[in-house]
């Protein structure tokens, strides 16, 4: 049976919004943007006007209500979170509440009134308490479908003293960043509720990304040369295989690292192809500071492609997560050494298993496409592998703060701003406001526009 079932603490809860999902986007891209720690399915919604049909009020602002008295939800930031009743019109003291077919309330089973129409064995979702902590369930759809009244008593055998059953059926979305759990649906949820877990102080153990070191700590990073022996991605003519080129982009990498003082880890040995996750428990085992994994990309269809470009993939943001502190200083790097970047040269994934079950932040970095001819040729070029190996090792440098010792008089690459620009640079960079790196690039329109969000223009 396919189950996820999660339970938070109400002291860890930081807040919970509920999010309108307008846009009718997909789960995965609903959590890259953000960046929950959990986030599954709201109430019911009607396909003809995509609007909420139980009461339900966001942020101070009633969407929907009925004439009924309904369990519900209720709070106003998060960590207040309560069972509660909404009346009949919706008036409520609290900012926000979310109600639907409620199954348990202070510990007794409710009837269950819902439509025909939303019966029978489907895939459920349901949120309540459990001991006093916030809890969820979600049931994909499937053999393990559930009639109302199942999922009621099912909670309540898992000790819940209150349920309310979410939307279900093709519209079960549901994600847990510690489990790594991604459960998306045919369709969308029209709401969606997303919980923010309190950030710990740095003295208490943290389950994501790792906490600052000490500067006497020797960092440990992971590196991943992707695939193996029998692996046969590669270039259409044969010419270039990823497997030969990760392992010799991990031996070029390793000793620029070690030059720094980092301990450098490794998921396999040359001969060697071990599963995603023992390559996971490689790092996890170590406690390593970061993970990096090395491959090389591919676009679809068996010939040639158009795609270009150096890539770097992080589970999801927000882009102040280590993970992609630590991609965007790679991409930097990459972009001085001038690589041609593909797109922004960060993305997220959240379902590659090497970004979700490292608890070190982990990027998987694409060096370019094997599927493009003019990528090809540089992939296969040892000089442009140096380069590669040097702006990888650089960025994760940066990333842990070990300041980049040129070895034999070449060139630094950190040049300083102009004379007449440092006073409002130094601004730029203290502030937060640009971060600090390429004084005299071009920036490009979306680096503007992230400049003028920063500022709160726009
Ligand atoms: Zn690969």
């Amino acid at each position: 049976m396919s189950k996820y079932v999660a339970s938070i603490p109400l002291g860890d809860i930081d807040r919970i919004r509920i999010y309108i999902n307008s846009g009718k986007l997909p789960l995965r891209q609903i959590v890259a943007q953000e960046a929950p720690d959990l986030a599954i399915t709201g109430n019911f919604w009607l396909y003809g006007s995509y609007q909420p049909t139980c009461p339900i009020k966001v942020d101070g602002k009633v969407l929907a209500t009925d004439a009924y008295h309904y369990p519900a939800l209720i709070w106003d930031t998060g960590p207040d979170i309560s069972m509660g009743i909404v009346p009949p019109g919706g008036a409520c003291g609290k900012m926000n509440y979310i109600a639907n077919s409620a199954g348990l309330y202070q510990g007794k089973p409710e009837t269950m009134y819902c439509n025909p129409d939303v019966r029978g064995r489907r895939g459920r979702t349901g949120w309540g308490f459990c001991g006093g902590a916030l809890a969820f369930i979600a049931f994909p759809d499937g053999s393990d479908g559930m009639e109302p009244e199942e999922l009621r008593d099912y909670v309540q055998g898992l000790g819940w003293s209150d349920c309310i059953m979410g939307d279900g059926g093709r519209k079960v979305n549901y994600y847990n960043r510690s489990t790594g759990d991604m459960v998306q649906g045919r369709d969308p949820s029209q709401n969606l509720i997303l919980v923010y877990k309190r950030k710990r102080a740095p003295s208490e153990p943290d389950d994501s990304d790792k906490e600052d070191k000490p500067m006497s700590t020797k960092y440990t990073v992971c590196l991943d040369p992707g695939h193996g022996p029998d692996t046969v991605n590669g270039s259409p003519d044969g010419s270039y295989k990823e497997r030969e080129f990760t392992w010799d982009m991990y031996t070029r990498i390793r000793p620029l690292l070690e030059r720094h003082g980092v301990n450098v880890i490794c998921t396999r040995t040359e001969d060697t192809k071990p599963s995603l996750t023992a390559r996971c428990e490689v790092s996890n085992r170590a406690g390593a500071d970061l993970f990096v994994s090395l491959h090389s990309n591919a676009e679809g269809g068996s010939g040639w492609g158009t795609a270009r470009g150096l890539l770097v993939y992080t589970s999801s943001g927000p882009m102040t997560a280590k993970r992609n502190v630590a991609a965007t200083a790679i991409v930097n790097r990459a972009h001085e050494a001038e690589v041609l970047l593909h797109g922004s040269g960060v993305a997220h994934q959240i379902e590659y298993t090497v970004l979700a079950k490292t608890d070190a932040p982990a990027v998987l970095i694409e060096y370019g496409f094997h599927t493009n001819m003019e990528d090809v040729d540089l992939l296969k070029n040892s000089s442009y592998r140096d380069k590669l190996a040097e702006a990888t090792a650089m960025g994760v440098c940066d990333f842990l703060g070990i300041a980049w010792a040129v070895e034999s008089g070449g060139d630094d690459t950190d040049t300083p701003a102009a004379d007449w620009a440092a006073e409002a640079w130094q601004k730029a960079k203290s502030n937060g406001v640009m971060d600090g790196t390429r004084p005299t690039d071009p920036i490009t329109r979306q680096e503007l526009a992230v400049v003028l969000n920063r500022l709160n223009l726009i």
